[in-house]
């Protein structure tokens, strides 16, 4: 069982199920209801809960409580840093560099600003998945203001070698370095510093949906997407959920303390999965060895993405085509991006594993995958 339905689950890159640990604090900070902008004592009981929340999510993060911007998910965080950093410095110019990694709400405020007249350059990313640090410096302008990368992609699991782009870009003093970590956290050890922005939402890692984090560096000024009166910050306006902030930090402590075990855990079923994989005529793995283990991308031969998922969920099994939030029916950006090949990219689907994924759950994909192969063979 799986929430309400009788499905196997295999779309954790999209959202995690909320641990009941981050329930139980949820419940628990939720009642403590007053404003925290209020200066008596109940709105001054909320303050302290945020107070305590931000404290232990920046210890965790080894960032300061001060570098912590609340927002409501990992979209408006990457909109508030694409946007903000690019309004503040439009006078230092108006060119920015990227990659087809990018997730949609980093793509589309991208499309959004070329709109306005910045200049977008997109950097080459190599087969293994790794972006070309050679073509992106060559792509270095004095006027490039912004340089957005995630650390890890939501199509393919590719993980960026960010702490050397942040050493390149230090050439290159008027650019600013975002970085989405929302596939990051808890599947990888990520130094945020690195970034002079990043963003993620614990949704992705077994904490609650509309709550999501910006992390920005000290000095770094940033213009507004919500203005109006200073709450936890001048950067977003709002009343804060002190239940959010408080899950939010449970969901990360539980993310760190258990992340050996959930990581051997999945490294485990991947190599069992990318095993049986490759015994299926007709698929093949879009991945690259070095992608974290929670994701693995696959084209199958004749089959679009769409139908795959159509046919999957016909036997009970939830996957995923390119990430949640994208255009259907396109080829997936990442999956050309490393195979340069159409088909390949439309035919692609993704599947993503859990510390709550069983073997068995592994066993019946197989078997299904097994099945509508066999069957578009015979055609
Ligand atoms: N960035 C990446 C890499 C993602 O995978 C997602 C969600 O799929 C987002 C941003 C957007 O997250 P949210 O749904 O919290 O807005």
């Amino acid at each position: 069982m799986f929430g309400g339905l009788n499905m196997i689950y295999f779309d954790y890159t999209a959202d995690t199920p909320p641990d009941s640990r981050v329930l139980e604090e949820y419940i628990r900070t939720a009642q403590i209801f007053a404003n925290p902008n209020s200066a008596h004592s109940a709105g001054q009981e909320a303050k302290n809960e945020i107070d305590t929340g931000i404290s232990r999510t920046a210890e965790r993060l080894h960032i300061k409580p001060s570098e912590i911007i609340v927002t409501s998910g990992a979209s408006e965080a990457n909109n508030l840093a694409v946007k903000g950093l690019t309004f503040t410095d439009r006078r230092r110019g108006r060119h920015i560099v990227s990659t087809f990694l990018e997730h949609s709400s980093v793509s589309g405020a991208l499309t959004f600003l070329q709109e306005q007249g910045w200049e977008i350059d997109i950097v080459n990313v190599k087969p293994d998945g790794m972006i070309d640090i050679d073509h992106l410096r060559t792509l270095l302008r004095e006027d490039t203001v912004l340089c957005a990368v995630c650390a890890v992609d939501s199509e393919l699991g590719t993980v960026q070698p960010i702490g050397q782009i942040a050493e390149i870009l230090k050439d290159c003093p008027n650019c600013r370095f975002h970085v989405d970590a929302t596939q990051a956290i808890g599947k990888i050890k990520l130094d945020l510093t690195f970034a002079d922005t990043a963003s993620f939402a614990p949704h992705k890692f077994y904490g609650l949906k509309g709550s999501g984090i910006l992390y920005k560096r000290e000095e770094i000024v940033l213009e507004p997407l919500i203005h109006g009166g200073a709450s936890t910050t001048i950067y977003r306006s709002g009343t804060p959920d002190t239940a959010a902030i408080a899950a939010a930090a449970k969901a990360l402590e539980l993310a760190e303390n258990e992340f050996e075990e959930r990581l051997a855990y999945v490294t485990n079923l991947n190599r069992i999965l990318r095993d049986e994989i490759r015994k299926i005529k007709g698929l093949i793995i879009n991945s690259p060895e070095n992608a974290v283990p929670h994701i693995l991308n696959v084209s199958s031969a004749g089959i679009k993405g769409g139908k795959m998922q159509a046919l999957l969920n016909e036997k009970g099994i939830c996957i995923s085509v390119k990430s949640a939030c994208s255009v259907p029916n396109t080829p997936s950006r990442p999956v050309m991006a490393i195979t340069h090949d159409r088909k390949r990219a439309l035919s692609s689907w993704r599947i993503s594993l859990s510390h709550l994924t069983t073997e068995q759950d592994i066993e019946a994909l197989i078997k299904a995958l097994h099945e509508i192969m066999e069957q578009e063979v015979r055609k």
